[in-house]
């Protein structure tokens, strides 16, 4: 019997528990450790964000769904791991602690045969001086959150109504966040909700980000094609958000939000400010912030995990100049690079570096988005650790594994949607293949020109919809859940 330990029950944690539920007998035990109760549909925190979407209908409820399937719940948070057990010839664990109920406070020790951390981005909000929720700006990271700015982005919108001018800021809250996407939809879907209120004339929307030209996303920006012209994404981003009315502030890194204020860095290294009545900027991310310790109760943390807490895995990691980067530094199977027996997906993992240029002001600043791990990615390396780690059991080979997924080999589809419902909305849908640049292959455009494309209409903006139900499904583990792709 093995007992597979899943850490996590966002897309990447949830997909891998299903799925080794699904691969494995009842006699091996399947194990989650999360401390939220419910599981969140992330990507549709946008519609919470605007009014359009309430929390209930991204969230639901974990513990009906894993007692159903046989999966075990702890709603606890894993603090730390002993991958050789707290002594010699102990059996490996996780110590988590209970957040809820009779036993909160009180920590578990959960034995594993099979560790996946699946515990996604630490919102670091205290990277950047007052920004977040219980500060000076809004967040759509968690619905919690999105729920918050909504009654926030109500409030501009009612003094709107009322008359009086309005200024939104949205992008990102540190010189080095990414998810540059997510807040260029939320920005999207309030230049929507503006513009149909019939209130324009009064609102200044203006997007801030830390990418060198805007559509960089993280991800180095892209050549698509385009109504069959190749189009780098500087100009597709560029021409939405002069569509939607948006203006912009590019190559800034946010340092400190004050009651309706913004401080900025230029990369030129000037110093700026705006003023905002509402601000939603995307905080840096930070691995959970896990501890490591060895038999001997070592602290073994800085071996496991990256400076940044995310857990390093089967990457190439030496440090070298950005001209050196390849496609090969990125992982295909998600494996400790100590601990052979222990994975981490989705945004857990500790990319190679970045993809986008590193960039630094005269004064020192980096500034430049970190390397995004969306949805799609994040749920397929999710699903296949636990296909590999169900090999491996039924097998009884423990070094093969015959499921891989690089995101240098791995395509994406981004969909950035504004409106909600059938007949309203417009969506910029973007598929790039692969995520990470390779130059070597496709010496040209970096990427395979046929399969990365970029188009915006109403269509992109039904299949976003679609895609929320379709995943509410198969998050849900409805029948044949598992023919529903990541
Ligand atoms: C507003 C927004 C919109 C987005 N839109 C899109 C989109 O349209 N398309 C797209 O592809 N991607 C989108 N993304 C990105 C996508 O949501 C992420 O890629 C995805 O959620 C990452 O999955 P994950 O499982 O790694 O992390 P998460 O989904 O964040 O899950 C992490 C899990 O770990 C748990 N956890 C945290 N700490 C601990 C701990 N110490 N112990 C145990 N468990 C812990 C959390 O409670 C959670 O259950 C969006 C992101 C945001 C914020």
């Amino acid at each position: 019997m093995s007992t597979i330990v899943i850490l996590g029950a966002g897309i990447s944690g949830h997909t891998a528990a299903l799925v080794a539920r699904r691969k494995l007998s009842k006699e091996h035990e399947v194990i989650v450790v999360s401390p939220n109760s419910n599981y969140q549909w992330v990507p549709s925190n946008i519609w919470v964000g605007v009014g359009l979407m309430k929390p209930d209908q991204v969230t639901f409820p974990l513990a009906p769904i894993y007692n159903k399937k046989g999966i075990k719940y702890i709603q606890a948070k894993a603090v730390s791991i002993y991958p050789e057990g707290a002594m010699k010839n102990q059996r490996a664990f996780v110590k988590a602690e209970y957040v809820v109920g009779d036993k909160k406070g009180e920590v578990e020790q959960v034995e594993y045969d099979y560790l996946i951390n699946a515990t996604g981005p630490k919102l670091n909000f205290d990277g950047t001086e007052g920004l977040g929720p219980h500060k000076f700006s809004q967040s759509v990271c968690t619905y919690g959150h999105a729920d918050e700015a909504w009654k926030n982005l109500d409030a501009s919108f009612k003094k709107l109504e009322q008359g009086e001018k309005q200024t939104f800021l949205i992008g990102t809250g540190h010189a080095m966040a990414t998810c540059q996407g997510a807040a260029f939809e939320y920005a999207l879907n309030i230049a929507f909700e503006i513009n149909k209120r019939k209130l324009d004339h009064l609102a200044e929307i203006i997007w801030i980000s830390n990418e060198y030209e805007l559509g960089d996303f993280g991800m180095g920006g892209a050549y698509i094609k385009r109504g069959g012209y190749i189009t780098p994404t500087k100009i597709f981003t560029e021409s939405i958000l002069h569509e939607y009315g948006i203006k912009w502030i590019k190559r800034a890194g946010v340092n400190k939000i004050e009651k309706g204020k913004a401080h900025y860095e230029l990369l030129d290294g000037t110093y700026h400010e705006q003023e905002f009545d509402f601000a939603m900027l995307i905080p840096g991310f930070a691995g959970a912030g896990l501890k490591a310790f060895s038999h001997g109760n070592e602290d073994i943390t800085s071996s496991v995990f990256a400076a940044n807490g995310f857990m390093k895995v089967d990457a190439d990691y030496t440090v070298k100049p950005y001209e050196e980067w390849k496609a090969s530094d990125w992982p295909s199977i998600y494996q400790s690079t100590k601990y052979a027996n222990v994975y981490a997906a989705g945004i857990a993992f500790a990319p190679p570096h970045g993809m986008s240029k590193p960039m630094q002001s005269p004064n020192g600043t980096k500034i430049f988005p970190t390397p995004p791990r969306t949805g799609m990615p994040s749920g397929v390396i999710g699903k296949i650790i636990a296909e590999n780690i169900a090999h491996q059991i039924k097998s009884g080979n423990i070094k093969e594994h015959p499921h891989k997924a690089s995101m240098a080999k791995m395509g994406a589809a981004c969909i950035v949607s504004a409106g909600y419902g059938l007949r309203n909305g417009a969506a910029a849908t973007m598929t790039v293949f692969p995520i990470v640049q390779d130059w070597e292959k496709y010496p040209k455009w970096g990427r395979d020109i046929t399969y990365t494309v970029g188009e915006a209409g109403l269509a992109g903006h039904w299949i976003k919809l679609i895609l929320h139900y379709m995943f509410m499904y198969k998050a849900k583990a409805y029948p044949f859940w598992w023919l529903i792709p990541e």
